[in-house]
């Protein structure tokens, strides 16, 4: 039985690699976050993706792993399209503008990916063409004569969102691409009813057109088998596999645009968003690799994309999980590349119990949010409220309650007091005094149980015990009364050294811990706790190194704000 003091790594190694059988430390672990389309800017519904992975990539490097995460900007399709056409500006424009605001908006929540792409970068457009002549070579593309919407107004064909009539499946109203308002299935070119011009309003006719179709139904049998394989959570997979079980149509991969990825030896046509948006995955890849090592990186990245030598991790929301999980990996099998270990998708997020909404105004804007609240406070919010797979409500009664009865009543509560008693009876430097068995083992008890959550993609669960343990210092400190150990003789001094010492070790504990989820305001306790290491590289070994005897302490300073009602 490890007892977790040992700080060269071996003894975490042991315990987690067992737990996570599937990530381990001999291949390179590649984290993606699903591309946000950059036609708007960010709402909070968006983060549910990207904080989560974000803590996730946190979490594996304190443990060790050699991680590379990476996302960046979905830029093609035609909403893209559109909105530069009634803005009267080019897409290049709208793409710009909201590539610079994502950005930004990740770098205000910490959000770090060792590279943010975009789909259109030109490795982008060189790597879809490749997997698509690929795929054309191997048989997997073939041309079929379909009956498209044409509006003879405009004099051009209707792709996607240029068309707008009738679901064939329910009855209701929906756009080209899907049946947003009736049933919610996608919809493939030609099939959608009584077809009428989004641009000009002009019922459209069906002209005959020849496109390209991808031969997905090739894919049932090996889909099925690489489905009850893949890692990540149920949600994704089971959804996945109802899905090959009842139907697997070929599917449409171009469209009649000039905005987005040419298809090989066509000028008239561009390949469908979907084809060379998850291929962002290798080309963002690519382009890490090569700001890393620039000498090795042709070698590392074909160990990670084609010779299925790394753990390739998809984060992503519920509403793409048929495209990561039906249509990407049978497009990358098609391609002779390497296949996801795990598909992890995040439930849908609500505010005050309805669905968000642009259109309705029930959306809240993360630049407006956070110029009003710390981002760490959101971060916090969005990963200890609900389960990662269940639907998260957002409310700012919730939020309030979150704030203020956890990360104020329980960590800044502790931080504050412990700092300042230090402060004031043992000038500000840690008391001598040796850990306590029963505070090092309710730290690791507390790791062990974060690292399995972790692997369960239960990240809720993983800062619920970590959070547990912030409150364990709290009742330690409050049981070993300090306070009246202070003025009486030196043995009762020690121990008041003692109690302090060991409450401080729970303390810097809680801050490793939880620097995934709160990387500044960790970074802020780390700083008040007279560490001068960097808290987002050290290790998570961490948390069992007593602090050093005497070890200068920076005047405490209240860590979070309440929220008011
Ligand atoms: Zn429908
Ligand atoms: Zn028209």
């Amino acid at each position: 039985m490890c007892d977790g003091r040992e700080d060269d790594g071996c003894c975490l190694l042991f315990c987690i690699d067992d737990i996570a059988a599937m990530i381990t430390r001999d291949r390179p672990v590649i984290v993606t976050a699903a591309l946000p389309y950059v036609n708007g800017e960010c709402h909070i519904g968006h983060l549910r993706t990207y904080v989560p992975a974000d803590v996730f990539v946190r979490m594996l490097r304190k443990m060790g792993y050699d991680v590379l995460f990476v996302c960046g900007s979905d830029t093609h399709g035609t909403p893209i399209v559109l909105s530069a056409e009634s803005e009267g500006v080019s897409p290049e424009e709208i793409v710009r503008r909201y590539h610079e605001h994502f950005r930004r908006v990740f770098s205000d929540l910490r959000v770090c990916f060792d590279y943010y792409g975009s789909t259109d970068d030109e490795s982008n457009h060189r790597r879809t063409r490749e997997i698509v002549e690929k795929l054309m070579e191997r048989g997997y593309v073939y041309e079929r004569k379909v009956m498209l919407a044409f509006c003879e107004r405009c004099g051009r064909f209707l792709p996607d969102r240029y068309v707008e009539g009738v679901c064939p499946y329910c009855g209701e109203r929906a756009r080209g691409d899907e049946c947003d308002q009736g049933c919610g299935r996608h919809l493939e070119p030609g099939e959608i009813r009584e077809p009428v011009c989004k641009v000009c309003g002009s019922p459209a006719k069906f002209r005959e057109r020849t496109h390209y179709y991808f031969r997905l139904s090739a894919f049932a049998d090996f889909l099925l088998s690489f489905l009850k394989n893949l890692g990540g959570t149920a949600n994704a997979r089971n959804y996945a596999i109802e899905w090959v079980r009842r139907e697997l149509k070929d599917w449409c991969i171009t469209r009649d645009l000039k905005w987005g990825v040419r298809f090989p030896n066509r000028d008239d046509l561009v390949v469908y968003v979907w084809v060379d948006a998850p291929i962002g995955y290798i080309s963002f890849t690519e382009e890490a690799l090569k700001l890393k090592d620039s000498e090795n990186w042709e070698r590392r990245w074909r160990e990670i994309w084609m010779e299925n030598r790394a753990t390739i991790i998809h984060f992503i929301g519920t509403d793409i999980i048929y495209h990561h999980c039906i249509f990407w990996p049978a497009m990358l099998k098609g391609a002779e590349y390497s296949l996801p270990s795990a598909v992890v998708a995040s439930g849908m997020m609500t505010i005050n119990g309805k669905p968000l909404s642009k259109s309705r105004g029930n959306v809240i804007w993360v630049a407006d949010f956070i110029k009003r609240f710390h981002p760490d406070t959101l971060r916090y919010f969005l990963i200890a409220h609900s389960s990662h797979t269940k639907e998260l409500d957002f409310s700012w009664e919730a939020f309030r309650t979150r704030v203020n009865n956890e990360l104020l009543a329980i960590l800044g509560n502790l931080a504050f007091r412990v700092l300042s008693f230090a402060h004031k009876h043992f000038g500000a430097e840690v008391p001598d005094g040796e850990i306590e068995d029963e505070v090092i083992s309710y730290i690791i008890k507390t790791r062990d149980e974060a690292v399995n959550a972790l692997f369960e993609y239960e990240f809720k669960r993983m800062t619920d015990s970590i959070m547990k343990l912030a409150d364990f210092g709290n009742s330690y400190f409050q049981r070993e009364e300090p306070w009246h150990l202070i003025k009486s003789d030196e043995k009762d001094r020690k121990r008041c050294g003692e109690i302090v010492k060991n409450t401080l070790q729970i303390l810097k504990a809680v801050c490793v811990l939880l620097e995934p989820v709160m990387p500044s305001k960790m970074e802020e306790l780390w700083k008040q706790l007279g560490m001068e290491s960097d808290i987002h590289e050290v290790s998570m070994n961490e948390i069992t190194i007593p602090l050093k005897s005497g070890q200068p302490l920076e005047k405490p300073e209240k860590l979070f704000k309440p929220v008011m009602s």
